[in-house]
């Protein structure tokens, strides 16, 4: 780089790719990729390589020091055309990579398969959404499958198994059967009972710590070799009641060498008081359950499942099953194990999420501080925003942390082109311009992209050389006297004095091109007396107030709209107050 000029110029595109970089990736640009696109299409640049890093890295600081609002504003003001190439990228939707063996079957079958102790959150969105999709994308069939055989520690209750229906179909899953386990015990009873008679199955009535001691050392308990016949005799006794809770199981006889100890004969069934734990569908008919390997392994088959996807963690679960299926003579179906899929900054415990709002920690299953679906659509987030950042996610093994900001990427590329924008104005004070000269009649597109869906009107009025505005307070706080700022498509002003909840401007020039040439700051704001009360209730939970365009009125319960400069929000009431829940930025 010889002179000035030259800089400015690298600096010019080195910010251009880092705005490109940051939009894409919700804000934060990142030096590598910035530093390549700039070194592939300037390769003379690389000689300067020091000179031309510390150059980036001053722009990437730069620019992610805004918000993705103020990127994008600068974008449409110097590069528009950056923003519809972003679009149509976003068109191009990913697909998931094939399925094995599918020639195999005559038509794939996949599940899901929830125990019924919690509505659903983002956690269980993978294994929905890619065995929904797999099947559709197979034109084969989708089913739904309640495990609901632990009345005692992951307590099913009732109310869990529409709530879940709800939650599926918000997703657009739907599926093809439906499946209830507890509608299923002698089923279970049937298979436990062959195993039994043929050998592969007994019933264990050692304590716990001494079958765990002896199968660390792979030897077998005394239960192990008992013939059938008393096995059947002792099964008998486990459901007719003479054995008490905890006091027998029923083991499937696997490998004692096995190198996994948890491999070692498994247990099947076990006995739960259900006096003390009714079961919330069969009450207390029922005091010998199937545990999950059995219970899931047995209905895999007979639901004529070929396809099963699921996380890397049931591969245990697969050794176990794999001994069953060996002594039923089934074969096992495909089995697409994917790694751990970790979301930062969300509690996804069912257990501590069901704890909490019987205790009244959160409001309910919709709380906006849970990743519950519930919680998630109250705010404003698109089911297809889920769908296609699992799809995009897909069945890999490799593990992955996602975030609340990857999915805000995806739900923004989907409400941005619907949202119509409003003005909100959070805590709003006043300004008083002076030396107003005549009346405002200001009218923007409730859509900058679409001209047909209207406009919002305002109308600022002179009175004796003074315009009432409103502005919000986040604004108020940041202006100083002296300064120049720009109220959006109305004009330009001088903050003149400024105190506690008035600000003093005066009118300075009408043309945005003026404010654009003194690279003024664009404020949003409302003429006095116009505004409605409205509420957005935060992720957090914590509530913001303030006024916002009586335009609003004009919108939905339910439609997800965008206060310009402030964020999505979802409409949630209209009111003597309107409420909304805050999307993300
Ligand atoms: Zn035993």
């Amino acid at each position: 780089m010889k002179g000035a000029k030259d800089v400015s110029k690298v600096r010019e595109e080195i910010k251009r790719i880092a705005l490109e970089n940051a939009i894409k990736h919700d804000g934060k640009a990142q030096a590598k990729p910035v530093l390549g696109r700039l070194l592939g299409k300037n390769p003379n640049l690389r000689g300067k390589i020091r000179e031309i890093s510390s150059l980036v890295n001053e722009v990437i600081r730069e620019i992610n020091s805004l918000t993705l609002k103020q990127q994008i504003e600068i974008v449409q003001n110097l590069w528009p055309e950056m923003l519809l190439k972003e679009k149509e990228k976003i068109e191009e939707k990913k697909k998931l990579p094939p399925l094995p063996n599918v020639e195999k079957y005559k038509q794939i079958v996949t599940r899901f398969a929830p125990n019924p102790d919690c509505v659903l959150h983002i956690g269980s969105a993978r294994a929905i959404i890619l065995s929904h999709e797999y099947a559709r994308m197979y034109n084969g069939r989708f089913i739904l499958r309640f495990e609901d055989t632990d009345p005692r520690i992951k307590k099913t209750a009732l109310e869990f198994y529409d709530l879940i229906r709800e939650d599926l179909k918000w997703l657009g899953c739907t599926w093809d059967a439906e499946y209830i386990q507890s509608d299923r015990m002698e089923i279970y009873y049937k298979y436990a009972e062959e195993l039994l008679e043929k050998g592969h199955a007994y019933v264990c009535i050692c304590r716990r710590e001494d079958f765990k001691e002896k199968v660390q050392r792979k030897e077998p308990c005394p239960c192990r070799d008992i013939p059938p016949k008393e096995n059947i005799s002792r099964w008998k006794d486990m459901l007719s009641g003479k054995y008490d809770e905890g006091k027998a199981v029923v083991r499937i006889k696997t490998d004692l060498n096995h190198p996994n100890p948890a491999i070692r004969d498994w247990p099947a069934f076990r006995i739960i008081d259900t006096k003390k734990h009714p079961h919330p569908r069969t009450g207390s008919r029922y005091r010998v359950w199937p545990l999950f390997a059995f219970a899931n392994g047995i209905d895999d088959h007979l639901n004529g499942i070929t396809h099963i996807i699921r996380g890397k963690e049931h591969l245990t679960n697969q050794r176990r099953q794999e001994f069953l299926y060996q002594y039923l003579g089934w074969k096992y179906p495909e089995a697409i194990h994917y790694g751990r899929l970790k979301i930062t900054g969300v509690t996804l415990s069912k257990s501590k999420i069901v704890r909490a709002v019987e205790e009244g920690v959160y409001s309910g299953w919709d709380d906006p501080r849970l990743a519950t679906f519930r919680a998630l659509k109250r705010r404003g987030i698109m089911p297809e925003a889920i769908r296609q950042m699992m799809i995009d996610v897909g069945p890999r093994p490799a593990d992955i942390t996602l975030s609340w900001k990857n999915l805000y990427a995806y739900n923004r590329k989907i409400l941005d082109p619907i949202a119509n924008r409003y003005f909100f104005l959070e805590e709003p004070k006043r300004m008083i311009v002076n030396e107003v000269k005549r009346d405002f009649t200001v009218s923007m597109r409730l859509h900058p992209d679409d001209p047909k869906r209207g406009k919002r009107i305002f109308a600022v009025k002179n009175r004796d050389g003074q315009a009432y505005l409103l502005i919000s307070s986040r604004d108020f706080n940041h202006l100083k006297a002296g300064s120049l700022v720009r109220l959006m498509e109305l004009f330009n002003v001088k903050i003149l004095s400024k105190n506690e909840d008035t600000i003093s401007a005066e009118f300075h020039s009408e043309d945005y091109e003026e404010a654009r040439r003194l690279n003024l700051a664009l404020i949003h704001w409302l003429p006095a007396g116009e505004g409605i009360p409205c509420k957005v209730i935060m992720p957090d939970g914590s509530v913001v107030k303030g006024l916002a365009e009586k335009n609003l009125l004009q919108a939905s319960v339910d439609q997800v709209v965008q206060f310009e400069r402030f964020g999505f929000v979802r409409i949630d009431q209209m009111k003597e107050e309107v409420q909304t829940f805050f999307t993300h930025e």
